[in-house]
């Protein structure tokens, strides 16, 4: 059975999925956008779940592009899947950073054999990435990566301009 698509227009920290994908900054220690909401509304159990890691395998930090799963504290979910994207540059193609976020993750999903996954549109605030763009690369990469047990992927987009985007990228496909 191949894994399902979904789009919803809101607030992914209002979602309840298996596992939610956080647009996280390589510090784990929090920021803004969709990672600030998450440990907001997730409490200080993924906070301190985040220090303990850069305490223990990630001492300099998440490397962008990579993901590592913590407890979603108070979340309705099982797991937060921390991720994070690159900075969108003008002059160097970072592109393959921005997919493998959504492998990795996957990845990590499928070895926690989540069912399914919300993702928000990674890189596209803080980090500068243009939406369109964006959306084409995520929808690809997962259609190509999405395997069973992950049942659903469903992108939670925060936005009408992003909710087109990526309206406009699974139309595509
Ligand atoms: P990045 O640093 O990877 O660019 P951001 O969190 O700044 O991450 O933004 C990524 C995308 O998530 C943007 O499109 C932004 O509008 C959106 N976003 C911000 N807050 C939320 C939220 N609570 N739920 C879903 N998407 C959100």
């Amino acid at each position: 059975m191949d894994t399902r698509i979904t789009l919803v227009l809101g607030d992914i920290t209002r979602q309840h999925a298996d596992a939610l994908v956080n647009a996280a900054n390589s510090s784990l220690l929090g920021g803004g956008g969709v990672d600030g909401a998450i440990h907001r509304r997730g409490g200080p159990e993924i906070l301190a779940a985040c220090r303990a890691l850069r305490a223990s395998h990630y001492g300099k930090g998440l490397p962008a592009g990579r993901a590592v799963a913590t407890t979603a504290g108070r979340l309705d979910a099982r797991w937060v899947i921390h991720t994070v994207g690159p900075v969108h540059s003008a002059e160097e193609d970072r592109s393959a950073l921005l997919a493998s976020c959504y492998r990795t993750s996957l990845a990590v999903a499928a070895e926690l054999e989540a069912r399914t996954v919300a993702f928000p549109a990674i890189s596209t605030g803080i980090f500068r990435w243009p939406l369109d763009d964006a959306a084409r690369l995520a929808v690809r990469t997962v259609r190509e990566q999405a395997t069973p047990p992950v049942e659903e992927v469903r992108f939670v987009l925060f936005d009408e301009d992003a909710y087109g985007a990526f309206t406009r990228a699974l139309a595509a496909g």
